[in-house]
């Protein structure tokens, strides 16, 4: 059986040599004599593997030293309560940007635990554009300033950061993560869920300077506590060791092709790739996307109609290419080309496209 190209938004397509390295080692751990999923999280082999996970992740997005590098359960969608349980409480106001679907998922939490300051709102223009980074303000009393820097359904990703002063810029960047080179230093917080972009489903990695961990309340049960993770180094219960070992493969693979600077050259080969199918085909496929908004890790497409969609995307399972169906609340098509998608994925899709163009324009 071949393998197939996976553009799944999440969970989404892993490296093979990762999914060859866990294959080879699932039953008997570097010769241990047991799995790594077996054993104690106390042990020295899984805290070694933890600790060369964080290290990893460290490394390559250049955290600094101001910040703790955390593995958490509950996937990105804890994160958008435990950050207005951790910093939004006593009466304190949030500063969040609306740009899609995501983002409106982390107000919703945060509205149930304080105010929140809707400082840009992409409503209108039905989350198909972001704000100018540079004209965004942050409330001078603002507890955080909240963004996801891309939407992974509406196909949008911010291509700069806001300068927000001294109030802590948070960022939720489960589906751009590790894609491109960030200046960590300007975030206070980022977390992204492992399933997108940097492993399996199961955790969420969490970045955070800690000296935000002076605003965190006492009264907080403790796993929603960042201090307890930080203090216990993400080993407070048992982490979920399986996703942590599979991230730590990733990360390496990650290393071994070159890091962040080709993570993001790749990114824009692949993602132009498709653009540029797009483009060619003179109306043929749309992107409601304009130019300066566009994802380079999620190309959301349209055909005419939802018949010539549902062709199309019958046709693209016939070639192998699946996972192209666009999220159930938008409709049309998209194409997740995550850091493990090879750039032969997207030419493939470009070349289905071209072809189907031609038989059914
Ligand atoms: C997928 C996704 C989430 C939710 O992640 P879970 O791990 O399923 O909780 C949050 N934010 C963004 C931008 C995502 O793409």
């Amino acid at each position: 059986m071949g393998r197939i190209f996976n553009f799944s938004a999440g969970p989404s397509i892993l490296p093979v040599p990762v999914l060859e390295k866990i294959r080879d080692e699932i039953v008997d751990f570097q010769g241990k004599g047991m799995s790594l999923i077996e054993m104690s999280h106390r042990g020295k082999v899984v805290d070694e593997m933890h600790n060369q996970c964080l290290a990893l992740i460290k490394e390559l997005l250049g955290v600094p030293d101001t910040h703790k590098v955390l593995i958490l359960g509950g996937g990105a969608t804890l994160q958008f309560g435990m950050i207005p349980m951790n910093f939004l409480w006593g009466g304190k106001t949030a500063d969040y940007t609306n740009t899609g679907a995501w983002a409106k998922k982390a107000i919703e939490d945060a509205k149930k635990i304080g105010k929140v300051n809707i400082v840009w709102d992409g409503k209108d223009a039905n989350y198909l554009t972001l704000p100018n980074p540079t004209r965004l303000k942050a409330s001078p009393d603002a507890a955080y300033f909240h963004m996801t820097s891309n939407e992974t359904i509406g196909g949008v990703q911010w291509q700069d950061w806001p300068e927000v002063g001294d109030v802590p810029l948070i960022c939720d960047m489960s589906s751009d993560f590790m894609s491109r080179r960030v200046p960590v230093e300007k975030f206070a917080l980022i977390y992204a869920g492992a399933q997108k972009n940097a492993g399996p489903a199961g955790a969420c990695i969490v970045i955070l300077r800690e000296d935000l961990l002076k605003k965190c309340p006492e009264s907080i049960i403790n796993y929603l506590d960042y201090r307890l993770h930080v203090k216990e180094n993400s080993m407070y219960n048992t982490p979920p060791v399986f996703a942590v070992w599979a991230i730590k493969l990733t990360m390496e693979w990650l290393k071994g092709i070159g890091g962040l600077p080709a993570a993001e050259k790749l990114a824009a080969e692949r993602s132009s790739i498709i653009y540029e199918a797009i483009a060619r085909s003179q109306g043929f496929y749309t992107c409601p996307v304009p130019q300066d908004c566009r994802s380079k890790m999620n190309v959301v497409f349209r055909l005419k109609t939802e018949e010539l969609e549902a062709k199309f995307l019958e046709e693209a399972k016939k070639r192998k290419l699946d996972g192209l169906k666009g999220h159930r609340s938008v409709g049309g098509c998209r194409a997740s080309i995550y850091n493990a998608m090879p750039v032969d994925g997207a030419r493939a899709l470009a070349q289905l496209m071209d072809e189907f163009a031609k038989t059914n324009g």
